[in-house]
């Protein structure tokens, strides 16, 4: 890694002084006494580009050390605060959930997926319409992934050389194709803040060692050749660190694509099908290797409440997951305990709120009965009530664990909530 400077200067690619996509100085801020921003001999460079971040580690060490931190990521429709999940809205919108929702819930960066757009409605006609964030009316900053992960999952109906994925849709079983510039060129069309270079994960801990390399080298030529497609000087664009599951490809490819000249690096192929001890392992390989670089870490995929706590010790800052959302659909509901699945029988006479206290739209008004019935009846209110708080209690949990970051109380906080969750976890 060539250094903060070289980072510094390729932040500004495509940028003008005057690019209506500069935020915020630094100033603003106030001071950041933080390893990981990019400062010349003066202070913080004022960056022309698409974002900012600035980072935070964990000031007053605990009993414990951790790699945790807090951060600020500015886009051109806001500002993120960091470690924070992202509510993934595949089909432009959040399932169940409008903006005000989303706005109500806490969430305040969404990601939606390139895949599902380009085949549906079509990213071109998105941009005839004004762009994702006119279409979904949604003002806040989105991140789209680059539809690498959708079509490598297509299992038999897709093939990859090394320009590129063909594959059959899902929806009419039309033949279609991906490769690292269309995949910019939608995400272009889409017009998200932050777009994600085309990559080829494999299942982490299904493949073999020469499947792993095969794929993390053609993720690194795709890479390059998504840097050079990409020319929208208002959009970020993040990499993709892979590797699997092997020490020394993970710091291969930590160390190629940190060298690249990307606004954040995305660590992908986890959140799959390994342990919590394997992704915990592949983590402290790559985390370390960025400990001085100033972009922010998103580990892709990951929505469970002991993961996020997991991967923010191991010093993560951005997350996503259709799972809260999911499994909120299928009436179970996250508390600090551990779940409640409503459409158990003994939650029909329940009139208590599903979680005292909860500032959701469903704790505030309705009982654990009333959601039990809807679940029951099939009513489409279920499903909306559910995922609000589902997605109310995952970011508010993030906005624990920035506020005990600040307080150098992250790592009791971690232990109190582990503790929480495993011994009274309700019986279904
Ligand atoms: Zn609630």
């Amino acid at each position: 890694m060539e250094g903060r400077r070289e980072h510094g200067s390729d932040l500004s690619r495509g940028g003008t002084p005057d690019s209506p996509t500069v935020i915020i100085g630094p100033d603003s801020d106030g001071p950041l006494p933080s390893s990981s921003e990019v400062v010349s001999g003066t202070g913080v460079r004022h960056m022309p580009g698409p974002i900012r971040f600035h980072a935070r580690p964990s000031t007053r060490m605990a009993i414990r050390p951790t790699r945790a931190r807090s951060g600020r990521l500015t886009t051109a429709h806001g500002v993120v605060e960091t470690p924070q999940f992202m509510p993934v809205g595949t089909n432009a919108t959040v399932k169940a959930l409008d903006p005000d929702d989303l706005r109500e819930v806490g969430a305040t960066i969404v990601l939606s997926n390139t895949y599902h757009l380009a085949l549906r409605p079509g990213h071109d006609r998105i941009a005839r319409l004004g762009g994702l964030h006119t279409f979904m009316a949604w003002d806040g900053p989105i991140l789209t992934d680059s539809g690498g992960f959708q079509v490598v999952s297509l299992g038999r109906s897709r093939t990859v050389d090394d320009d590129g994925v063909t594959f059959r849709s899902h929806l009419d079983g039309s033949l279609r194709r991906f490769t690292p510039e269309h995949s910019i060129a939608v995400q272009e069309a889409l017009g998200a803040d932050i777009a994600v270079a085309f990559d080829q994960p494999v299942p982490p801990h299904a493949s073999s060692r020469a499947e792993v390399v095969d794929a993390m080298e053609r993720t690194h030529r795709w890479a390059e050749r998504s840097l050079v497609a990409h020319g929208r000087a208002d959009q970020a664009l993040f990499g993709i660190i892979q590797g699997g599951l092997e020490p020394d490809l993970r710091e291969r490819s930590t160390r190629f694509i940190a060298d690249k000249a990307f606004d954040g690096l995305c660590i992908g192929g986890l959140a799959g099908d390994e342990t919590a001890l394997q992704r915990r392992a592949m983590l402290d390989v790559v985390v370390p290797l960025l400990v001085d670089d100033p972009r922010p870490r998103y580990l892709m995929g990951l929505g469970s409440p002991l993961d996020l706590l997991d991967a923010v010790d191991a010093g993560v800052d951005l997350f996503d997951s259709v799972l809260p959302a999911r499994v909120a659909r299928n009436g179970s509901l996250w508390v600090p305990e551990g779940r409640l699945n409503l459409r158990n029988a003994r939650f029909l006479d329940d009139g208590a709120p599903v979680q005292d206290g909860c500032r959701c739209r469903l704790c505030r008004s309705f009982s654990r009965a009333y959601l039990a019935h809807l679940f029951r009846a099939d009513e489409l209110l279920a499903y909306r009530l559910a995922t609000c708080h589902n997605l109310t209690f995952t970011l508010d949990l993030m906005a624990r664990i920035r506020s005990a970051i600040d307080a150098g109380t992250f790592p009791e906080l971690r232990r109190q909530l582990i503790a929480d969750g495993s011994s009274k976890e309700p019986a279904e």
